[in-house]
């Protein structure tokens, strides 16, 4: 039998098992994927789950908040991916080595080609936050030749300025910048903005109100909005997006493509996206 399991804290609305069990039946696996709640002190834990997956018992595992991070000194290796994020979402043992890698940063840049198969001419694009998510984006986009404005909170100018000079080896020195994410601020830039993300938890159930982008600031003419967020389907922020007119997609087609990404990792078998988004919309 196929063991895999998500770790994470806390687990409650996790959609993952309901997508990796859809793929294992679509694909006649005998296959079963668990949650393990494991609070964010409880190194103990990590360590444990991790040995699992060193001894085979357990064919991988997802990593998400809060232990992205946490978990990297347990891995032996680090794939280039995840080593430039500095973030692992999955694991899984190879040569008898624990190896991190993140699907997060492909999975994105995957679905947001699948929604929008036009190309980008003007590769301009503004990621609001400076988290986990944010790194996986931001590595995503630089790789694949855009130029990025962080716009974030007072709080988080800090970890944006990390974050920046994580990425130097990526961005170069004119790819990567920060900005407060304030009306005043990002006004004069919005006319050459092509691309906003969310990548804040900003307007996710049950805060459904919230909205990263400033009320009194209009939208760029011609944008695309992603949001990372998937719960709820349609945001505030990507209500008010296709109300000026412009494209706009939620976070579950990256959920989704992340999950098939690691899917394909550890069962060497390609993932049935179609089942999968399937199983996330039912
Ligand atoms: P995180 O590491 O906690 O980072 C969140 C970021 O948002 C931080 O920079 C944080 O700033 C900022 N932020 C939080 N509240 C804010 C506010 N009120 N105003 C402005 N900025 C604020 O979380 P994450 O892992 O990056 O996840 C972010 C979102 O992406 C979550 O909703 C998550 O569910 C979603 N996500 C979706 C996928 C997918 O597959 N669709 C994958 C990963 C994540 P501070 O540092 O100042 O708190």
């Amino acid at each position: 039998m196929i063991r895999l399991g998500l770790i994470g804290f806390p687990l409650s609305h996790s959609l993952s098992p309901r997508l990796h069990t859809a793929a294992f039946k679509a694909l006649g696996l005998d296959g079963e994927y668990k949650l393990y709640p494991v609070p964010p002190d409880d190194r103990d834990s990590l360590v444990g789950l991790s040995r699992r997956v060193r001894s085979g018992e357990l064919l991988g595992l997802n990593i998400t908040i809060p232990h992205k991070q946490t978990i990297i000194p347990m891995m032996d290796e680090l794939t280039p991916t995840a080593q430039a994020i500095g973030a692992v979402n999955t694991i899984y043992a190879k040569d008898g080595k624990l190896i991190g890698h993140n699907t997060d940063a492909p999975g994105f840049l995957s679905d947001l080609y699948r929604s929008y198969p036009q190309t980008f001419v003007e590769k301009n694009a503004l990621v609001m936050g400076a988290g986990g998510a944010a790194r996986a984006v931001v590595y995503a986009l630089l790789a694949d030749g855009w130029k990025v404005t962080l716009a974030v909170r007072r709080t988080d100018v800090e970890q944006a300025g990390a974050l920046i000079e994580s990425m130097c080896p990526v961005a170069g020195d004119e790819s990567l910048r920060s900005v407060l994410m304030e009306a005043d601020t990002l006004s004069p830039l919005v006319a050459g903005i092509r691309l906003i993300v969310n990548a804040t938890p900003l307007g996710m159930s049950p805060k459904v109100d919230d909205c990263p982008w400033p009320e009194d600031l209009s939208f760029p003419r011609v944008a695309t909005i992603y949001d990372l967020v998937y719960n709820p389907r349609e945001t505030l922020l990507l209500r008010r997006a296709r109300a000026a007119g412009l494209c706009a997609a939620s976070g579950i087609g990256m959920l989704v493509e992340q999950a098939a990404l690691s899917f394909a990792c550890w069962t060497e078998r390609e993932a049935p996206r179609e089942v999968m988004f399937g199983a996330v919309e039912a």
